[in-house]
């Protein structure tokens, strides 16, 4: 019997393994079964070359579990040790690469990912006492019985065992007792262990007798050794694909498709990844692709090893030349990293491509499920947007697809306005904006949906990236003006009737809001109102409250719209000659008293010009400012008697609500109101 310090520096190491990473404790198992596993790989290989030349025979790795004994034991049939081998790797290499590992990691625990490298020693995280019994596959080797009970100090120990191979026994710890449990081992083995290419056995397979599920003598196996993604493209149907994406995720909707990557060379890379169907809220949906090293599963966050977007696929990478025990600040700048995530970009890109050309009409068909990953690709990867502008879609109101080139020449003809711009007409609610989607259809405009959840930032970009080009909501003004064309409509009203109108209808518009009253010569056949709220105002409101530095101010602001009035229409014309009948004496008598005041003002004033302050008399100064006075006074009076008018004809506020109507805005006690209001009319 052999007694020995492993070689550490302090007593209490062992302490600070199970410290250490507290959260992350299961990941015991999976190291102690890649362990197994890498030991009856190497059996395999040696086999295969010839330096190995008995027989493997079954190399299921075994995981057992004693509920009442508080042990868990894993045995495998790989090469195992010698009594010298345990010295070397147990007592003296392993230790120390845990003792590097502590001392290089320790402030830095939650920085890093899959914790790889504390490899055996990991079993103290849970147990007070390992045993570790191993016999070499040379020939003639003895068994060694190696145990630990959890201070630096070990025994080592001759043994008779029948099998090559090793089996670790771990005596759980009070802590630790509930990894003596069946489903939670079930569960470790299921998240970690699910693809490791050796079998893996735990518990038996049941069977349904008479009324219950028995034991039967048969092993479960509770992995898949040859997971697809291991497996050549040409071999594999689509069935293998979809069955797969299953076994991933079961209770996911079936996957758009898939990219199967498979790169030996600068780096080694496989993998699978999915295109899932993404419908809002991409917070939700991300962090689905697992990370596995060599089949043996590390991570389902792979934030910092692929460009954010892609986290919105779902699938499995494998790749063992990704750095695992560093933090994720690092891994960005890791070199291999960089070159693995652009081939992924490239890769999707391609495929994307690739369906594009090859099955347009599926393509459309899986547009609004893709198109969020899309635009969300090319909102934050340059490199991204160079490929993808050549197979993402517009979708415009009646359902039709364009490709960003085919749209442009589609509304080139009809949507260049008089500065030779190119405008973009979209919508953000098809139902909403109704009322304006029509009008422009009826100029012959072609109106685009763009009411994704990343829409509103899409055309800033949009913006930036074509060549003399704006989008434009469509509710942004009306339809005359949406596109600036050189042809003018005559107004029906002149200057001072629709001065004289602004009161008018001023005097009943809705609370809330704010609300600029202009008038706009339009067809006699579009609406006699209509409220619209300015691109650049909008915009400015949204990127406020979407949390855009600096424009706080913005978002303070009331929401605020343009009441456009339809000189042109036939109601407005009679409001305008019903003004004339019952205050039209008034209010010109008043213009008459207004005249010669604003004349002699207006004398005064040009008498001023190019006039400094100084230069002008006391006398001057008093008697503009009494002349002003006593304008505003009138032009009050003059307000009154309109509002007075308007307050006085329902057809006003009538013509109002119905604008508000159309835009979904007219809501509530006003709603009532303007129902009551529309049966008297009648
Ligand atoms: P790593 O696996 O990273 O080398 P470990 O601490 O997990 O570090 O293991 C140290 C060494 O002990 C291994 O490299 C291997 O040589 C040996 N070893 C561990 N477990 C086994 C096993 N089940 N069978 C054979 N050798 C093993």
């Amino acid at each position: 019997m052999q007694t020995g310090k492993i070689g550490v520096t302090t007593d209490n190491i062992f302490p600070i393994i199970k410290k250490f990473l507290y959260s992350d404790h299961e990941i015991f198992l999976r190291e102690l079964i890649s362990n197994a596993v890498d030991a009856t790989q190497k059996l395999n290989t040696m086999a295969r070359v010839g330096d190995f030349k008995g027989e493997t025979g079954d190399l299921t790795i075994k995981v057992e579990v004693d509920e009442k004994k508080k042990t868990i034991k894993i045995t495998d049939r790989g090469i195992g040790m010698t009594a010298d081998e345990v010295n070397k790797y147990i007592n003296e290499i392993a230790f120390s690469s845990v003792n590097d590992f502590l001392d290089k990691y320790k402030d830095q625990a939650s920085g890093i990912i899959g914790h790889f490298g504390l490899g055996f020693y990991s079993a103290f995280m849970v147990a007070k006492e390992v045993d570790l019994i191993t016999k070499s596959y040379q020939e003639d080797a003895k068994g060694v019985h190696w145990n630990c009970k959890g201070t630096p100090e070990f025994t080592l120990n001759e043994l008779d065992k029948k099998d090559r191979g090793t089996e670790i026994i771990l005596h759980l710890d009070k802590e630790s007792e509930e990894f003596a449990n069946e489903s939670r081992i079930n569960e470790l083995l299921n998240k970690y262990c699910k693809f490791l290419p050796v079998p893996i056995a735990f518990g038996k397979e049941q069977e349904w007798k008479e009324d219950k599920y028995v034991d039967t003598d048969k092993d479960k196996i509770i992995n898949n050794p040859n997971p697809i993604w291991t497996q050549k493209p040409a071999d594999l149907k689509e069935e293998d694909y979809q069955h797969f994406y299953k076994e991933l995720y079961p209770h996911a909707e079936d996957p758009l498709f898939h990219i199967h990557l498979n790169v030996d060379y600068p780096f080694n890379l496989t993998g699978i990844l999915y295109f899932p169907r993404i419908k809002n809220n991409i917070e939700i949906q991300k962090n689905k692709i697992q990370l596995f090293c060599n089949q043996v599963f590390v991570t389902d966050s792979v934030e910092g090893i692929v460009p954010e977007f892609l986290t919105l696929l779902h699938g499995v990478l494998d790749s063992p030349d990704i750095p695992l025990n560093v933090s994720r600040s690092y891994l960005q700048s890791d070199s291999n990293v960089k070159k693995i995530s652009n081939h992924i970009t490239k890769k999707v890109a391609d495929r994307l491509q690739e369906i594009f050309k090859n099955e347009r009409e599926q393509y459309e068909q899986k547009w609004d499920h893709l198109r969020l990953f899309i635009t969300y690709g090319m909102l934050t990867e340059e490199k991204f947007y160079e490929r993808a502008e050549k197979f993402a879609l517009f979708k415009n109101t009646d359902g039709n697809y364009f490709t960003f080139e085919e749209y442009q020449n589609h509304i080139k003809e009809n949507q260049t306005d008089k500065n030779k711009q190119l405008i973009y007409l979209y919508t953000n609610d098809k139902d909403k904006q109704y009322t304006f989607i029509e009008a422009a259809k009826g100029k012959g405009y072609d109106v685009l949906m763009l009411d994704g959840q990343l829409d509103s930032h899409f055309v800033n970009t949009l913006e930036q990236k074509f060549k003399d080009s704006r989008f434009v909501r469509v509710d942004s003004d009306v339809v005359e003006k949406l596109i600036q064309k050189d042809e003018k409509i005559e107004s029906k009203l002149s200057e001072e009737e629709q001065e004289d109108l602004k009161p008018v209808f001023k005097s009943q518009l809705p609370g809330q809001a704010h609300y600029e009253v202009t008038f706009e010569a339009m067809q006699e056949n579009t609406h006699p109102v209509i409220i619209t709220q300015s691109e650049f105002m909008r915009r400015m409101k949204e990127m406020a409250e979407s949390g855009g530095g600096g424009m706080g101010f913005y978002g303070e602001l009331p929401d605020s719209y343009n009441l456009v009035v339809n000189a042109n229409h036939e109601l407005v014309q009679r409001i305008c000659k019903e003004k004339e009948e019952k205050v039209g004496k008034d209010v010109s008598a008043i213009k008459d008293e207004l005249k010669p005041l604003q004349d002699s003002k207006a004398e005064l004033e040009k008498a001023r010009e190019n006039k400094k302050d100084e230069e002008i008399s006391q006398e001057d100064k008093d008697k503009l400012e009494e002349l002003s006075k006593q304008i505003s006074d009138i032009e009050n009076k003059k307000n009154e008697a309109l509002t007075k008018f308007g307050n006085e004809t329902p057809l006003v506020k009538q013509l109002i609500d119905l604008a508000l109507l159309s835009n979904n805005m007219l809501k509530g006690e006003e709603l009532n109101k303007f129902i009551k209001r529309s049966v008297d009319l009648m």
